[in-house]
């Protein structure tokens, strides 16, 4: 995908009257990960918020090359899916360890609905290329049945094996910590990268002292950080997924740092005679995930975490997903079929810091 996009604008506002400055206001877009990333930043002026762009953009682009990137020989998972069926196992780096450790613990709650090993069918599927345009609509082929069972054979997270490092001195022991995968697994991070992405932002923000608010989006995940000088709420509309040039409404959320994250079967597919092939999978099955649901929106204050729990909410349905987001304190908001929303509880009470309200 060669989408070039570079906008910067800028805008200047002053507090009337008492002569104080209010933060400037710049909005900033690029692509990274293959989505586009876009930059709202409140800061005390142009050239910290330029050089705090500039700064996203570089670390989103080391992100997929030196770690994420399933394509680019260049990074530690493709090393990682190199070394399938390895005696030795493969030792991995602290960040992409604490990660995929965070993978496998929402793999166990969700009783395997969420599955970082599932790359053998995902590649299978080819929908992220297609949705990307490298494979065109004509070239597409709905995989056989063997070949999905086959490449099954190769998934399952019980099936790889991660032994941490000696933790006694707090620090990972010679080696740290060490994954072990089956010949032909193949780890795909893909429902997880953006989540990844915003979390190491937030940790950019948080150690600068320039940019007091922003709200970073990275594809249908987003960041809301700090407070604006009102300390006025955050307000974030959610698509409708029946219509996605709509709304259904608007999470009201209090000034603080907050993740959304929503996942969604009108986000990347392809339909072929009347059907819709989407792009997240039933690990039980390998094929395109059917529930009642059509888009789900997860609130944590963590991006892996709400990334993970909204690829494995949209897998499980409703029921079962709201069980699975009160394990980690999160919040979700179902889109059905027939056009119902359904929310977790924290999000209809009426003094909870985070609100929807519905259009
Ligand atoms: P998202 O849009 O965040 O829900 O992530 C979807 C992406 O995650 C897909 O494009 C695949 O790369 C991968 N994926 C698909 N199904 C699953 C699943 N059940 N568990 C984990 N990753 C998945
Ligand atoms: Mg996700």
């Amino acid at each position: 995908m060669k989408l070039k996009i570079r906008v910067l604008l800028l805008g200047v506002l002053f507090l009337a009257g008492c002569g104080q400055k209010e933060p400037i206001f710049t909005q900033y877009a690029d692509t990274a990960m293959g989505t586009v990333i876009q930059l709202n930043l409140y800061s005390t002026d142009t050239e910290s918020a330029k050089n705090f762009s500039k700064e996203t953009m570089e670390l989103l682009n080391t992100l997929e090359h030196e770690r994420l990137s399933w394509r680019l020989e260049t990074s530690e998972v493709f090393r990682l899916n190199a070394s399938a069926g390895a005696e030795e196992g493969f030792p991995l780096s602290e960040d992409l360890a604490h990660e995929l450790a965070a993978c496998l613990d929402v793999w166990e709650q969700s009783e395997g609905a969420f599955d970082v090993t599932l790359g053998a069918v995902v590649r299978l599927w080819k929908i992220d290329s297609l949705a990307s345009g490298e494979t065109s609509k004509e070239e597409f082929v709905i995989p056989s049945h063997e070949e999905i069972s086959k490449a099954l054979e190769k998934c399952g997270s019980e099936h790889l094996q991660l032994v941490a490092g000696d933790m006694v001195t707090g620090e990972a022991a010679e080696g740290g910590t060490r994954i072990y995968l089956p010949g032909g697994m193949q780890i795909d991070l893909g429902a997880v990268g953006k989540g990844i992405a915003l979390s190491e932002i937030e940790a950019l923000l948080n150690n600068q002292s320039d940019i007091s608010a922003a709200v970073i989006s990275a594809g249908g995940s987003i960041l809301v950080y700090g407070a604006k000088a009102d300390n006025s709420t955050w307000k974030v509309g959610i698509v409708n997924p029946l219509d996605t040039s709509t709304s259904i409404g608007t999470l009201v959320l209090d000034p603080s740092n907050w993740y959304i994250t929503t996942s969604g079967d009108y986000e990347r597919y392809v339909e072929v005679d009347g059907v819709l092939y989407h792009h997240i999978l039933d690990p039980a099955t390998g094929y395109p995930a059917e529930s009642e649901v059509r888009g789900v929106t997860i609130l944590t204050r963590d991006g892996l975490l709400g990334d993970a729990l909204s690829t494995a909410c949209f897998v499980l349905g409703v029921e079962e997903g709201l069980q699975l987001v009160e394990k980690y304190d999160a919040e979700a908001l179902f889109v059905l079929a027939d056009g119902e929303i359904v929310m977790s509880e924290g999000l209809a009470e009426e003094s909870a810091d985070a609100k929807f309200i519905a259009e």
